[in-house]
C-alpha cells in the first residue's frame, strides 16, 4: 500500500512565509531573501514528509497567496486591467503581477483593483476568484509547477505535483462576458493543462493530484459532460501519466459513476467527511483503478481513530485488495496547523486527544504499519479513544440532562413580532429610522495593548478595568454627543468576537501556535471545543450594565451567536456539529437572561458565520438552516417581548435563505448592504420580511467617509423596498478595524441622513 499526502501547510510553523511576504511588501527585504524563505520552506515539508515514508509527495501545494490565483497565472488568466501594468514588467510571469492581481496595485500611476475572494468550498480559506473574460488568450504563462517539482528533483525527492482539476478551475471561477460559456472555456484552457502535464510528465512526474472538489457538490447534466470530455482528451494526450483524481469535504453520491467512469489512474475520497460513500465507489469500483482512503482528518485537529479507520481500510482491502490502495488524509492538510509538538500550554489530557499536520502524517504511516500488524500502535490509540470517551472534562451530566430538557417552547417569543413590536415601542420611544453601530468601535494601539498587558501580568486587574471602564465612558458620551439613539459599549475588551467568549466558557482550550491561513497571509487561530460547553458565569453582563448605567438612552447587550462560535472553531468531533451548536445556544441563552435581568433592554447576537456553514449539497441545506435558526431562537428566546432582539450578519447573500433568518424572529437584523447598494435588500422585499431591519449604509472596510447625500440616497433606496417604520440607519459592520477621526465624521453624517430621512417622512 502506499500513502499519499494530497497536500501541505505552507506559511511556515513559525509563519516565516507570512513574515517574509509582508516584509517583501513593505520593502524590508528583497525579493531574493522572500524566494529563499519559500525555498526553504518547500524543502523542509518535502523532506519531513519524505522522512515520514510518504510516498506521494505533493508539490505546487506550496503557494505565495493562493494556490487558485497560482492556476491562473500558470494558465494566463489574467484580468485585462492587469495588462497594462502587465507590459511595464521585465519579466512577465513576475511576483510583481501576482501579488498585484492578489492585493491591488495603487502605485506608479496605476489604481488596479485586486481580484475577488471567496471562500474555498466549505472552508474558512479564502481564494482569489479567476476572472474569465472573453478576449484572454490562454497560454502557459507561469511554470511555477514544473519548477517547484524540478526543484525537488534535485534535492532527490520525486514529487507529485498537485494542480487544481481543469473544471474545478472553471467553476471556481467567474464568467464575465457572456460570450463565452463553461464549454468554450474548457476547449480554450484544456491545450494549457495538456502542455503543462506533458511539460511535468517530460520532467519525470510519474503522479500528477487534479483536484476536483466541485464533484462532491450538485452539479449538471452538462457538466458531467464536460469532466468526461476533459479527462477523455487528457488521457488520450498523456496515456502514461498516472492522473491521480483528487475528491474532498463530502461524498461522490450521484457523481459517483461519473468519477469512477473517467479515465484517472487512482481516485481520492474523503472518508472522514463521507465514510458511507466508500460501499458504493467498491462495489463498481473499475478493474485497473487505484483508490486513495482518505481516512485522517485534514480539516480538524483530533486523533484518528484507528479502529474506524482500519475497518474502513480492511473494507476496501477484501473488496479490491491491498495493491491498489493507498492510505491518505482526508483532504490537504492546509485546513490544520502545523505541530502539536510545539504547544507547551495545553494541558496534557486534551493534548493527547489532538493531532496537527505533522502528527497526522504520521498517522497515514501509523495506519499502513498497523495493517501490516502493528498492534501496539493499536491499542495505544485505543486507549487514548477510551479515555475521551469517558473523561470528566468532556462529559457534564448537568451539560447533557439540560440538553434533553430542551422544549420547543424555549425556542419560542412569548409573542407574536406585532405584539412585540407595539411593546417594545412604547419601552424604548426610538424615533423613526433609528440610528445604531454595529458593536466594536476603533481598536487604537493603546486599547490593544491594555489587553496585552493584562494577558502578559504587567499590570493589575484593577488597573485594566479601570481603564477599559474610562474607554467605555468617553465612547457612551461621545455617542450621545452624536445623537445616535441606541448605543454599544464598544468591545475595546475584545480581542476577537469567538475568543473572546471561547474564553470564559467551559469546554474550550486555546492553542499557542495553532495557526491556519485564512487568506493570502492572513492566519486566524480558532479555539478549541473539546468538551460540552457550559457557562461558569457571566461574560459580559459587567461591562454591559457599566454602560447602561451612564446614559439614559439603551445600550445593546452585545453577543456572539452559537453558529458562529461553532463555525470559527475547530469543533469536537465525537457528537454531531448541531450538538455543540445547542450547548453553546444555552451558555449564550443564560447569557442573554442575565443580561435582560440586569436592565439591558436590547441585546444583540451576531450570527456573521451562519450562511459560511451552508452545506455544499442543496439537499442538505434546509436541514442545517432550521437546526442553525433552532440554536439561535434557543439563544434569544428567552426574554420578555417587551426586550429587543437584535442580530447582525455580514457577506451573506440572502436570496436563497432568507425564509430561514425570518424563522430567526430576530427584532432587529443589521446586514452589510452598502457596497451591494442596497441590492442585498431585494430579497428581504420579496419575502416581505416582517420584522425591523437596518441596512447597511457605509462600507466600514475602508477609512473613506460617505457623505449624508449618499447615505440618504440608500435610505431612500431602502424605502422604496421595505415599510419605512421598520428601517434601521447603521454601518454595514462593527467599527473596530477604523480610525477614531473618520469613524466620528462617518457617524455624524449616518445620524443626519437619518434625521433628514426623518423630516421627509
Ligand atoms: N459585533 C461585532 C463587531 O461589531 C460584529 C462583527 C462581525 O459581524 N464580524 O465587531
Ligand atoms: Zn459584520
Amino acid at each position: 500500500m502506499l500513502t499519499n499526502i494530497p497536500g501541505y501547510p505552507r506559511i511556515g510553523s513559525q509563519r516565516e512565509l507570512k513574515k517574509a511576504c509582508e516584509n517583501y511588501w513593505t520593502g524590508k527585504i528583497s525579493l531574493e531573501r522572500l524566494e529563499l524563505t519559500a525555498r526553504q520552506l518547500r524543502k523542509q515539508h518535502w523532506s519531513l514528509l519524505q522522512d515520514a515514508g510518504i510516498n506521494l509527495i505533493p508539490s505546487n501545494d506550496f503557494s505565495y497567496y493562493d494556490q487558485v490565483l497560482d492556476m491562473c497565472l500558470t494558465m494566463g488568466v489574467i484580468p485585462a486591467r492587469f495588462k497594462a501594468l502587465q507590459q511595464t514588467l521585465a519579466n512577465p510571469a513576475c511576483l510583481e503581477l501576482y501579488f498585484a492581481m492578489a492585493r491591488g496595485y495603487q502605485k506608479n500611476n496605476f489604481d488596479i483593483t485586486a481580484m475577488e475572494m471567496t471562500k474555498w468550498f466549505d472552508t474558512n480559506y479564502h481564494y482569489l476568484v479567476p476572472e474569465f473574460e472573453a478576449e484572454q488568450q490562454y497560454t502557459l504563462h507561469s511554470r511555477k509547477c514544473v519548477e517547484e517539482f524540478k526543484e525537488a528533483l534535485s534535492l532527490g525527492i520525486v514529487t507529485k505535483p498537485v494542480l487544481i482539476g481543469p473544471l474545478t478551475f472553471i467553476l471556481s471561477g467567474k464568467i464575465k462576458d457572456s460570450s463565452i460559456g463553461y464549454n468554450t472555456l474548457l476547449e480554450r484552457l484544456l491545450p494549457v493543462y495538456i502542455q503543462l502535464l506533458t511539460e511535468l510528465h517530460n520532467a519525470g512526474a510519474e503522479w500528477v493530484q487534479l483536484d476536483e472538489p466541485c464533484l462532491v457538490t450538485d452539479l449538471e447534466p452538462a457538466t458531467r459532460e464536460l469532466y468526461r470530455r476533459a479527462y477523455a482528451s487528457i488521457k488520450r494526450a498523456l496515456p502514461t501519466l498516472n492522473i491521480l483524481l483528487t475528491t474532498y469535504f463530502g461524498g461522490l453520491e450521484d457523481n459517483t459513476d461519473l468519477a469512477l467512469q473517467l479515465p484517472v489512474q487512482a481516485l481520492h475520497i474523503d472518508l472522514v467527511r463521507a465514510p458511507e460513500q466508500l460501499e458504493t465507489v467498491l462495489s463498481n469500483f473499475p478493474e485497473a483503478m487505484q483508490l486513495s482512503l482518505g481516512v485522517v482528518d485534514g480539516r480538524n485537529i483530533w486523533k484518528n481513530d484507528y479502529v474506524s479507520s482500519v475497518a474502513l481500510i480492511t473494507q476496501a482491502i477484501n473488496s479490491i485488495g491491498s495493491e491498489r490502495i493507498l492510505l491518505a488524509t482526508s483532504c490537504s492538510l492546509l485546513h490544520t496547523p502545523y505541530n502539536l509538538d510545539n504547544e507547551t500550554a495545553l494541558p496534557q489530557e486534551i493534548k493527547q486527544w489532538m493531532a496537527f499536520a505533522e502528527q497526522k502524517v504520521a498517522e497515514v504511516i501509523a495506519l499502513k504499519d498497523i495493517i501490516a500488524g502493528d498492534k501496539n500502535l493499536l491499542e495505544e490509540n485505543q486507549q487514548v479513544m477510551n479515555s475521551r470517551k469517558t473523561a470528566a472534562s468532556i462529559h457534564i451530566p448537568a451539560v447533557k440532562a439540560r440538553m434533553q430538557n430542551i422544549a420547543d417552547t424555549d425556542m419560542q417569543r412569548h409573542s407574536t413580532f406585532p405584539v412585540r413590536q407595539s411593546l417594545q415601542q412604547s419601552a424604548l420611544k426610538l424615533p423613526l429610522f433609528p440610528t445604531t453601530t454595529i458593536g466594536s468601535f476603533p481598536q487604537t494601539d493603546e486599547i490593544r495593548q491594555l489587553r496585552a498587558n493584562l494577558k502578559k501580568g504587567n499590570i493589575s486587574l484593577e488597573t485594566y478595568d479601570t481603564d477599559i471602564r474610562t474607554a467605555i465612558t468617553q465612547a457612551i458620551h461621545w455617542q450621545e454627543h452624536l445623537g445616535l439613539d441606541v448605543l454599544v459599549h464598544g468591545e475595546f475588551e475584545r480581542n476577537d468576537m469567538v475568543e473572546y467568549f471561547g474564553e470564559q466558557l467551559q469546554g474550550f482550550v486555546f492553542t499557542q501556535h495553532g495557526w491556519v491561513q485564512s487568506y493570502g497571509t492572513r492566519c486566524v487561530k480558532p479555539p478549541v471545543i473539546f468538551g460540552d460547553v457550559q457557562r461558569p458565569k457571566p461574560m459580559t453582563v459587567g461591562w454591559s450594565s457599566y454602560a447602561q448605567s451612564l446614559t439614559n438612552k439603551p445600550v445593546k447587550g452585545m453577543l456572539t451567536g452559537p453558529i458562529t462560535i461553532l463555525q470559527w472553531s475547530f469543533v469536537r468531533n465525537d457528537q454531531p456539529r448541531m450538538q455543540t451548536a445547542f450547548q453553546l445556544a444555552l451558555a449564550i441563552r443564560d447569557e442573554v437572561k442575565d443580561l435582560e435581568d440586569a436592565g439591558i433592554t436590547v441585546i444583540q447576537v451576531d450570527e456573521p458565520a451562519l450562511r459560511e456553514g451552508l452545506p455544499l449539497r442543496k439537499a442538505r441545506r434546509p436541514a442545517y438552516l432550521q437546526q442553525s435558526v433552532a440554536a439561535f431562537r434557543l439563544a434569544v428566546s428567552t426574554v420578555a417581548d417587551a426586550t429587543q432582539i437584535h442580530t447582525h450578519m455580514c457577506y451573506a447573500e440572502f436570496n436563497d435563505i432568507i425564509e430561514h433568518i425570518a424563522a430567526m424572529d430576530a427584532d432587529v437584523i443589521t446586514i452589510e448592504t452598502s457596497r451591494s447598494q442596497m441590492e442585498l435588500l431585494e430579497a428581504f422585499a420579496h419575502f416581505h420580511y416582517p420584522n425591523e431591519t437596518g441596512p447597511g449604509v457605509y462600507d466600514i472596510h475602508s477609512p473613506r467617509v460617505p457623505a449624508v447625500a449618499e447615505m440618504e440616497a440608500l435610505l431612500h433606496k431602502a424605502a422604496k423596498l421595505l415599510p419605512p417604520r421598520n428601517i434601521w440607519v447603521n454601518p454595514d459592520c462593527g467599527l473596530k478595524t477604523r480610525k477614531w477621526p473618520e469613524t466620528e465624521m462617518a457617524l455624524r453624517n449616518m445620524v443626519t441622513a437619518a434625521k433628514n430621512m426623518r423630516a421627509q417622512a
